[in-house]
């Protein structure tokens, strides 16, 4: 997994959260978070009740755990706010449901949801109730690439959304057989049979 900006940790991380609930039925905690992020290589800066920062090479991370619900804000190390994120999930009880945003700092750069739809976790079956497009990035000879899973790239292809970007959400995806790619945001999609 390459992290070289916010969105870079954000879509796994989210992605991560969405998986850990499915399969725990509830929300992770600041430690579960902890764990998460000091396996792709964060360190960790300060530990403090209520509050954890953690840093790696291109991002830094301040992680806010509640019982109710999580939110991860994620910053470039250089200071820059445009590209900064913050990841909040929470039990909706009017919606009977965990939902998982990913929301920008700079929201007019982006035309549609970060993932294409936020993630909606049935609170009763933890059933996937949305289409979200999530994933972690490789970089290869030629360029850095989304990667999904075939479960997830079923599931976008069932949400009739196969030409509109996961990462910036402009449309035009063009796609070669698993491969696809963005003229908007530069990035390459591809999905691979084996969960990583
Ligand atoms: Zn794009």
């Amino acid at each position: 997994m390459k992290i070289y900006e916010p969105l870079m940790l954000a879509m796994p991380l989210a992605k991560w959260i969405s998986k850990f609930i499915i399969e725990n039925k509830k929300l992770p905690t600041g430690d579960d978070v902890r764990k998460f992020l000091k396996e792709n290589n964060l360190e960790e800066i300060c530990l403090d009740e209520g509050l954890v920062l953690h840093r790696g090479k291109f991002v830094l991370t301040l992680t806010f755990p509640a019982k109710e619900h999580l939110i991860v804000d994620i910053i470039s190390s250089s200071g820059e706010l445009s590209d900064a994120l913050e990841i909040i999930a929470y039990h909706d009880r009017k919606l009977e449901a965990y939902v998982i945003e990913i929301i920008p700092a700079n929201e007019l750069e982006f035309e549609d949801n970060i993932g294409l739809e936020p993630v909606i976790i049935d609170d009763k079956s933890f059933e996937l109730k949305s289409y979200p497009v999530l994933g972690h990035f490789e970089e290869e000879k030629d360029g850095v690439f989304l990667i999904i899973d075939s479960e997830t790239y079923q599931r976008w292809k069932e949400s009739g959304k196969l030409d509109i970007c996961p990462i910036c959400g402009a449309e035009g995806v063009a796609w070669r057989r698993n491969e696809a790619y963005c003229d908007s945001c530069g990035f390459g999609i591809k999905f691979k049979e084996e969960e990583q």
